[in-house]
């Protein structure tokens, strides 16, 4: 660093490489990967200050770890956030939040296209404990709107969802949240801070399964939450605490180094996504193609203004039948003749992923509310990755030529 120790402002290409890299003694210039439960404390004041939260430094691995503090650091310089507190999971940082900031009698509004487990968390298990919730349409701020109560707490979205890459409009979400005197959450994991930063339209919390892009290479589980420092040590520190739902630092050592090649992964996946989009959409076999990059998305122009003018790197695809059984046998035929793709439900890898909605992420809806949801027994999803774009288009064409 310079000699008066103010950092210069630096571009989030350099942040992604180079935020929080705090070097021990030894010089090392790669991370360091602090695997450790426990630290020594210099005295008993020290330790008796440090446990009271009146001074700097670790006390106990459920608490902070300088790896985990090194993740948290780098990735809220990307989302432009003040702080940023890691999880084990997405899930997890998601349960982080809402029992930090909810209790009995509070009201959470989200959109019914959102991530399944996180309508199940919200939806059933934390009615349980008397928090109220309503489902509404991902694309109709009117009903976002609407569904405002006065004990609304919280809203969340998550955009663009899965498998059909629905788009919401963030910063009119971000409006009705705050006049209603709520908060808004967004679930950026699809868009990652690469393409999409929420904070900057107005949300006031940006929630991360860094299971997906932040890894990149399909390797650990992690969750995030980035918002003001005030929400991060007063209300989801103290769930942290009591609650141990601690990322390891071997997993956040691995997000963090993923984070180092998120943009250039993200722009490489969208752009094999966005090419795979406009050949499939050509394709005598294909019904239909959803992916935020191309004209025919219904919300083409706001995904593009809000995401870089990027679709992100999943896509679906409904393929031509007769008849949903005959549509269901034809998705397994074209599921079952790859030889490059990976089936797995899963997604944010450079290998690709392609999985089939219907039998598997939405397979526990009944057949009417799967209709409803948009998630036809044709519909194929895949998370693009970094092959050759021509092996992806002749790993699809192999089933989708021989029905
Ligand atoms: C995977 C995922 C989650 C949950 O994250 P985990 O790390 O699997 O717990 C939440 N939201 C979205 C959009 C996801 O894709």
């Amino acid at each position: 660093m310079n000699d008066n120790n103010k950092k210069p402002d630096l571009h989030r290409d350099t942040l992604a490489v180079r935020e929080a890299v705090e070097r021990s003694p030894y010089g090392e210039n790669s991370e360091a990967l602090y695997l450790t439960s426990g630290y020594v404390q210099p005295s008993a004041e020290a330790s008796a200050r440090r446990f009271a939260g009146d001074e700097e430094g670790f006390t106990y691995g459920r608490y902070g770890n300088p790896t985990v503090a090194s993740f948290e650091q780098r990735l809220a310089a990307l989302e432009g956030a003040e702080a940023c507190i890691s999880t084990a999971s997405g899930m997890s940082a998601i349960l982080m939040m809402c029992m930090g900031l909810l209790k009995a009698g509070d009201h959470v509004i989200c959109s019914h296209s959102m991530f399944g487990s996180t309508i199940k968390l919200i939806g059933s298990d934390l009615a349980k404990f008397g928090v109220e919730s309503t489902f509404v349409s991902q694309t109709e701020v009117a009903a976002w709107k609407a569904a405002v109560k006065p004990n609304t707490r919280l809203l969340f979205a998550e955009t663009p969802t899965n498998p059909l890459t629905e788009v919401c409009d963030i910063r009119a979400i971000a409006d009705i949240a705050h006049a209603a005197g709520a908060l808004l959450c967004v679930d950026n994991c699809f868009a990652t801070p690469a393409l999409q930063r929420p904070i900057a339209l107005g949300a006031d919390i940006v929630m991360h399964s860094g299971t997906k892009y932040l890894d990149g290479q399909g390797r650990v589980m992690a969750g995030a939450l980035c918002a003001s420092k005030e929400l991060v040590t007063k209300t989801f520190l103290p769930v942290l605490k009591s609650a141990g739902m601690t990322l390891a630092p071997f997993n956040a050592w691995v997000v963090l180094k993923g984070l180092e090649t998120l943009d250039i992964r993200m722009r490489a996946q969208s752009a094999n996504a966005l090419a795979l989009a406009q050949w499939l959409e050509e394709h005598p076999s294909v019904e239909r193609v959803y992916y935020p990059g191309l004209k025919s998305h219904p919300q083409h122009a706001l995904a593009m203004a809000q995401q870089s003018d990027c679709g992100g790197a999943v896509l679906s695809f409904a393929v031509k039948a007769a008849d949903p059984d005959q549509a269901r046998a034809r998705a397994f035929h074209v599921l079952d003749s790859l030889k490059v793709m990976s089936l797995s439900t899963n997604l944010g890898d450079t290998k690709t992923l392609i999985a089939h909605p219907a039998s598997t992420s939405h397979g526990r809806l009944t057949e009417a509310q799967r209709q409803t949801a948009g998630v036809v027994q044709g519909l194929i999803r895949v998370a693009v990755g970094l092959e050759h774009l021509g092996d992806i288009q002749a790993d699809l064409d192999r089933g989708l030529t021989t029905f």
